[in-house]
């Protein structure tokens, strides 16, 4: 046998990745569509009106090779150090087992937020677990499911407090031993709020009758351990709340915030495995009474039931949510931190309650040796009782000292002038304590030898924690492996099927893009770590920034926002410092349309806007004169307006520019939600029609995987008069910080750089197109079935499609709940449910995924149709039939089998593979159940031995 050379460069095909059609199947596609080409099918949907000039240019395409290269050479470019500067986030070994089953398991981090519970029961439970190890940690009853940061929870928790304190002061105290961030994202979130932030000594200082809560940091900033029972004493003799900032570390040793009668606790799991990254991403806690679960932000998974009466887990209250209540939210916060928060909890399930004390106490010695070492030398250590964290007052010696530390590998917190101080953690080792010493003058060995403790005597923990059985589980690796495979096995992630969700792309997160997030000159950078040591995140945050101004239209970007709406939220701060600045900071109408996304009119509320809500016309466009009339009626007071381009309708309206003009000629500035920018990237561009601030949902359009809701990141763009107002942070010497954070999650940046890099700006362009192409071949084959319910004048929509239900409801009571859970059955999450318009379904396939996929996917909805018409012809009962009994799962199988339809025809439905059939862990899950017998913490149940059979 004898090879033909060739020119073929299997290279190439590496850069088909994020295309799903092959070129094959795109001319099929087309052909369908009655176009002669992708180029024909842009000029189409498109409006040429706002079609970008100049196409993007990133250089060429790179291979994988290429890509791993300049993401090492990069990474190179950080240095590797031992940060010691506390601060909120310390150094955490994450065991080998989490961060790959985990951490790089496509089967967790590709998986979408568990709105769907039928398909989402492994990581509702896993998130379970997280809530009881968080309740249990604070002693408090209820705690939530991750929020972003420890500083946004712990502005989260004051306006919590606002919203459940009787005390109407209009104050809030915060303790000065808070982290610095901390305090500046709340002094951020106070101001526009009216809330008068006091800043100050806990034992001292605090007016109990000026504040309606405070807040205390446990164990502080710079290390001391208060007992807050008696100040929390006095607040409530004041109808005021009292919240405590706790290290969930600490509070293995330490009396939990439950038993000083706190009201509200909230914190950072950073330590509990989860590298820091740069500042993040990890999961924030916040845990609260009984009392005030109704008022608290965020996910809350509960417990419920299913159609069969068995145990189901759900995400609970959600009519707290922005999704329903709009502007009247509990708070903004959409996207969290679930992938991390999972990482979290299967660490406290890893070390159990002993293995965690255990932990703490090591942390704890290594720190009572090292202040021992550096009072041997002479210095004065204080406070006198810790737990982790010490200072030192140093004096003119501080520059020295801190320079020497570094010289010897370590990173110290340089606090004021002339103290330093020192936090030690999981990986301090022996050799650290020593390079400390030598930094401070002393050439010592560290021993091993007993030393007392110093934590004081009157705040060490008495009661248990951690007592389910599931922090309990045999210590063999070969336990924990195959829990995390059976709850992984019991979710539908993106590794398994298409998610087409509309507004929420949910495309390919590609293996090469996820390579380098793991890399620990990536991983293992304190957020406060000298600039001269992190040039190489410094070059990949500014090259990014540069590639998605450059891709927006855009003049300047802040990466703070760890999410869309944070970044939502992050832009209307930035409008408004603007029209301040202007001397008309009067300005507080927004306009929002009635299609907009939850979190618009959400963010809008949180900088103390009024919002005024527009109309949709009748083919779903804005309405332009309702718009026109409301910015002509508030001009005096308009300050922006949110509008989403391409609209939730998905459609490219051509009214985009006028609607922009409107809001200009009367002083607002114009809000363009990104989240739809998967339709726009190369064709497009926000800031070019009209658009002011933008944000970016990089865990949607760039490539971040979703983790089963968060992390995130939602950095915004602006244009170049809404620079100067961008938020600052305290660690760069400014203020109006966001997030906890000044560059949000940075280890999560390589990803969406990498795909840049990976696809070039020509890639990125043809992922558009087809993004565009795969939902007009859906809206094509599916339009006989079902009615697409907005297009544009030539019968085209964008890059999702919205199909609609209510005529299957009218004619054979089939519900979009009906619909979603039987795609369960074929295989499928749900499209988007009910939104932006009841009774439909929002469908968005993406460019990743191949045509098969579509035609799988096409082959279900046929047939679910089919179904219903058998119903409403009365070919089968109302009642009894393949949709209302969906999803169908092996427990009805066995057995006698009563139905009026076959076996073959519950399981086996059009799309639903035969040999790898994705099979529901439980029937239908009882939603108003769960609401009304709300249990948020894992249920005291045998079920976990029986799921370990
Ligand atoms: C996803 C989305 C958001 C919110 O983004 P998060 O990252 O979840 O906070 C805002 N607007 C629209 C239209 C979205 O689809």
């Amino acid at each position: 046998m004898t090879f033909s050379l060739t020119d073929y460069n299997p290279y190439d095909f590496a850069n088909r990745r994020h295309i799903g059609p092959a070129p094959a199947e795109m001319a099929q596609m087309l052909e369908t569509l009655g176009l002669p080409s992708l180029d024909a099918l842009i000029d189409r949907t498109v409006p040429q009106g706002i079609r970008q000039s100049e196409p993007l240019d990133f250089g060429d395409p790179q291979s994988e090779r290429n890509v791993l290269r300049t993401m090492r050479e990069i990474a190179e470019r950080n240095k590797g150090m031992k940060s010691l500067i506390g601060q909120g986030y310390y150094g955490t070994l994450t065991p080998p087992v989490i961060q790959r089953n985990i951490l790089e398991n496509p089967a967790w981090y590709t998986a979408y937020t568990p709105y769907q519970p039928e398909i989402s029961q492994g990581r509702l439970e896993a998130l379970l677990n997280f809530q009881t190890m968080i309740s249990d940690l604070t002693g408090l009853e209820v705690a939530n499911a991750s929020l972003l940061d420890e500083a946004t929870a712990a502005a989260e928790a004051m306006t919590m407090a606002q919203r459940g304190a009787k005390s109407k002061a209009t104050g809030f105290f915060v303790d000065q031993r808070c982290h610095p961030q901390t305090i500046d994202v709340i002094r951020t979130r106070a101001e526009p709020l009216g809330i008068e932030v006091i800043v100050g000594d806990p034992f001292t200082d605090l007016a109990p009758e000026a504040v309606f809560a405070a807040i205390f940091q446990y164990p502080g900033t710079y290390g001391h351990v208060h007992d807050f029972t008696a100040p929390i004493e006095k607040l409530h003799a004041a109808k005021a709340l009292g919240i405590l900032a706790a290290d969930p570390l600490a509070l293995c040793l330490l009396k939990s915030p439950g038993e000083m009668d706190a009201d509200i606790a909230v914190g950072s799991t950073q330590r509990f495995g989860v590298p820091m990254g740069y500042g993040g991403p990890h999961a924030a806690y916040m845990a609260c009474k009984d009392a005030f679960k109704r008022a608290m932000p965020g996910r809350l998974i509960g417990v419920s039931v299913d159609a069969r009466g068995n145990k189901a887990y759900r995400l609970s209250l959600q009519t707290r949510e922005q999704h329903i209540r709009r502007e009247k939210a509990t708070s903004n916060v959409c996207t969290a931190q679930a992938l991390l928060a999972v990482m979290a909890s299967m660490y406290g399930i890893y070390y159990g309650p002993d293995g965690l004390k255990a932990i703490a106490q090591s942390v704890h010695r290594k720190t009572v040796r090292l202040a021992t070492g550096l009072e041997k030398l002479g210095f004065e250590v204080k406070p006198e009782r810790f737990f982790d964290t010490i200072t030192v007052e140093v004096g003119a010696l501080q520059g020295v000292i801190l320079n020497a530390a570094v010289a010897g590998g370590v990173n110290l917190r340089k606090i004021g002038t002339t103290r330093i101080g020192i936090s030690c953690d999981e990986v301090t080792y022996p050799e650290t304590v020593e390079a400390v010493w030598r930094a401070f003058g002393g050439e010592m060995t560290y021993r091993d030898s007993d030393r007392p403790y110093r934590l004081p005597d009157e705040n060490l923990r008495e009661t248990k924690y951690m007592t389910h059985p599931i922090f309990h589980m045999n210590r063999a690796e070969a336990e924990i492996t195959r829990y995390m495979r059976r709850l992984a096995d019991r979710d539908l992630a993106l590794d398994r099927a298409m998610i087409p969700l509309g507004s929420c792309t949910m495309k390919l997160n590609a293996t090469v893009e996820m390579i380098p997030v793991t890399w620990p000159e990536f991983s293992d950078v304190h957020p406060f770590a000298p600039a001269d040591q992190v040039e190489g995140y410094t070059h990949l945050i500014q090259d990014l920034s540069a590639k998605l101004c450059a891709i927006t239209g855009y003049d300047a970007l802040s990466m703070q926002p760890n999410s869309g709406a944070q970044g939502e939220y992050a832009g209307l701060l930035t409008i408004r410092a603007y029209h301040k600045a202007r001397k008309e900071g009067h300005r507080n109408v927004c306009l929002i349309p009635m299609s907009a996304h939850g979190t618009n009119p959400a963010s809008a509320q949180m900088v103390g806007w009024k919002v005024v809500v527009v109309k949709s016309a009748e083919n779903g466009d804005i309405d332009v004169e309702d718009f026109r009339a409301k910015a002509e009626a508030n001009a005096e007071n308009l300050a922006a307006c949110m509008i989403t381009y391409p609209s939730t309708h998905g459609v490219f309206e051509d009214t985009v520019r006028e609607v922009c003009e409107i809001t200009h000629q009367h002083g607002g500035q114009v809000y363009i939600d990104g989240a739809n920018m998967n339709a726009m990237v190369g064709i497009a561009q926000p800031g070019d029609i009209g658009g002011d601030v933008s944000h970016l949902n990089l865990h949607k359009t760039f490539c971040i995987p979703h983790g089963g809701g968060g992390p995130g990141m939602g950095p915004i763009g602006v244009k170049a008069h809404l620079e100067p107002y961008l938020p600052g942070h305290c660690h760069m010497g400014g203020s109006g910080a966001v997030s906890a954070a000044p560059f949000g999650s940075p280890s999560i940046l390589p990803i969406s750089y990498a795909y840049i890099l990976a696809m070039g700006g020509e890639g990125l362009t043809q992922a558009t197109r087809v993004a565009i192409l795969n939902a007009n071949y859906i809206a094509k084959r599916l339009s006989g079935a079902f009615k697409v319910l907005y297009t544009n004048p030539t019968g085209d929509v964008a890059h999702e499609c919205i199909l609609d239900i209510r005529p299957l409801t009218e004619a054979a009571g089939v519900t979009v709940d009906d619909v979603a859970k039987r795609l369960i059955d074929c295989g499928f999450h749900a499209p988007t449910m009910s939104w932006p318009v009841p009774g439909t379904l929002m469908v968005e396939p993406t460019e990743s995924e191949p045509k098969a996929e579509l035609d799988r996917f096409i082959d279900a909805m046929l047939a679910i149709r089919a179904e219903a018409d058998d119903i409403a012809e009365g070919r089968i009962d109302a009642e009894n039939n393949p949709l209302k009994n969906a999803p169908h799962t092996v427990e009805d199988l066995v057995g006698d089998w009563e139905r009026p339809y076959t076996r073959e025809q519950a399981c086996y439905p059009p799309g639903a593979f035969r040999v790898d059939k994705y099979w529901a862990p439980v029937n239908r899950v009882d939603n108003a159940y769960g609401d009304r017998h709300l249990v948020c913490t894992c249920p005291p149940l045998e079920s976990y031995s029986e799921a370990a059979e």
